[in-house]
């Protein structure tokens, strides 16, 4: 499942196929747009160079600390205090709203930006981890993919992003290398010519 937190993680893209092609998507428009829409967020596009370059940093920071909860660790002190310090660049205010007859009273942002949509995603990763969801935290098992995602199968045995790209690739390689290791032994005749 892809989540609010491990979207923004996964802007930094690498070839699942193996090419050792990536692509960071952070300064793009098209990506910007896509992240606003997909995650009801308000922000000017394009970025500005500054916050793209506190996204990118922030970014970083939230892969080391989402690899390690994949696995099993905590977060130290000191970056509870990093993730305070993204908690800081968006202040929310309280308010009262009625939907169809229901009163209902929220936080909403103060400010449509940028800083804003880091805060929101700081506060996201926190909540997951609040909800004591981290163990579901992985990291796609494709070394060449790496991509980060939020196990909510319920045998929480997820271990590729996608089976049909992932999972896929590493089932034929799995079989290839089988294979490869038959032949080297000479357990296969038919390949033994
Ligand atoms: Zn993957």
């Amino acid at each position: 499942m892809e989540t609010l937190w491990s979207d923004f993680i996964n802007s930094e893209w690498h070839d699942w196929r193996g090419s050792g092609r990536s692509e960071d998507r952070i300064g793009q428009e098209k990506w910007q747009n896509y992240f606003l829409n997909r995650w009801h967020l308000e922000a000017p596009v394009p970025a500005d160079a500054e916050v793209i370059r506190t996204m990118r940093e922030f970014r970083d920071r939230l892969h080391d600390m989402s690899e390690r909860c994949a696995r099993g660790g905590g977060l130290s002190h000191a970056e509870l205090e990093e993730l305070n310090a993204i908690l800081d660049l968006g202040p929310v205010k309280r308010r009262a709203t009625e939907e169809a007859g229901e009163l209902r009273l929220g936080l909403v942002p103060v400010r449509e930006d940028w800083r804003q949509v880091m805060a929101e995603v700081a506060a996201a990763f926190i909540r997951t981890l609040i909800d004591g969801e981290a163990g579901r935290i992985r990291v796609c098992d494709n070394p060449d993919c790496r991509w980060v995602f939020y196990d909510d199968t319920r045998n929480r045995a997820k271990k590729y992003c996608e089976d049909k790209t992932c999972g896929n690739l590493m089932k034929v390689r799995r079989f290839r290398a089988k294979k490869k290791l038959e032949k080297e032994r000479g357990e296969n005749p038919e390949s033994d010519k």
